[in-house]
């Protein structure tokens, strides 16, 4: 199994187990061990306070289906539209369209449809509401399932891919690319983030939300942070020195206690390439 990496100068050897874990945390989905034991750990770094997920299990179909019938039910069409009918003050994704559109005005062009690319988009209600806002919304997802529901109850452009492996030539580039609690999920999140260099239009920037480790771990092990799917718990500083080792600058970071109840970290980036034609 591959190690989950921040490509870190630290590179592990500063780490210290602080959670250990022979049984899954209350709500956490049932993923199915086989014969092997439950046993994963949290390995955190003095230096950079970042969080590695230290598990033996194979995550690696997760994605193909278990981990979408667990999140999400069987039903798309009935969680999307529960999530969809929520108050304001208690969706996580009205918050988050507010944050975007807010951030978006101040860079955008006035009079031209801006385009966004949604990496991940599970259920689709981030891009549904982007739709709303008047915006060009494709999304990106593993799952044969989350597409299906993304092109037909959504209405956004749906690919069904891994964004390691689709190229900018078959889905063209965007004004702002978003990550809404991806990277968290994936072994080598900088090589996942410095793949949005490509899909960037010349001032586009991208949006990042992570689990808050340094928050969350005041709340003890059974938080839902540091649940067996995500192979990285992150904190202000290893978030800065993600967006930095992938290329982008950190344009603003925000501490979030979500409606959900989740903590979480986000963040606006721009191209490191383009920011002295953009200042
Ligand atoms: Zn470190």
């Amino acid at each position: 199994m591959m190690r989950p990496t921040l490509r870190c100068p630290c590179d592990l050897n500063y780490c210290q187990t602080v959670f250990h874990y022979d049984a899954p945390p209350p709500g956490e989905m049932c993923f199915d061990v086989g014969a092997q034991a439950y046993q994963r750990a949290y390995l955190r770094c003095a230096l950079c306070r970042h969080w590695y997920s230290e598990n033996p299990l194979d995550l690696s179909r997760l994605y193909e289906s278990a981990y979408v019938s667990a999140t999400y039910g069987d039903s798309f069409r009935e969680t999307f539209q529960r999530i969809l009918a929520l108050p304001i003050e208690r969706s996580d994704n009205a918050a988050r369209v507010a944050r975007v559109l807010q951030f978006a005005r101040a860079y955008l062009t006035p009079g031209k449809v801006p385009t966004l690319l949604d990496i991940g988009s599970g259920l689709g209600v981030f891009p549904y509401r982007m739709k709303e806002a008047g915006w060009d919304c494709t999304v990106l997802d593993p799952d044969a399932r989350a597409v299906e529901h993304a092109a037909t109850v959504v209405c956004v452009r749906a690919i069904r891919g891994d964004f390691l492996m689709i190229n900018p030539e078959q889905v063209g580039t965007f004004d702002l690319i978003t990550f809404n609690k991806v990277l968290e999920h994936v072994v080598d999140p900088v090589g996942m983030l410095q793949r949005a260099t490509g899909f960037l239009r010349p001032n586009g920037r991208v949006y990042i939300e992570l689990p808050d480790g340094e928050v969350a771990s005041h709340h003890g092990s059974q938080r839902e942070e540091f649940f067996i799917e995500h192979h990285h718990v992150f904190s202000a500083g290893s978030l800065n020195m993600l967006a930095e080792r992938a290329g982008f600058l950190t344009l603003s970071v925000e501490r979030l206690h979500e409606p959900s109840g989740k903590f979480t970290l986000c963040a606006f980036l721009a191209l490191k390439s383009i920011l002295p034609a953009a200042l």
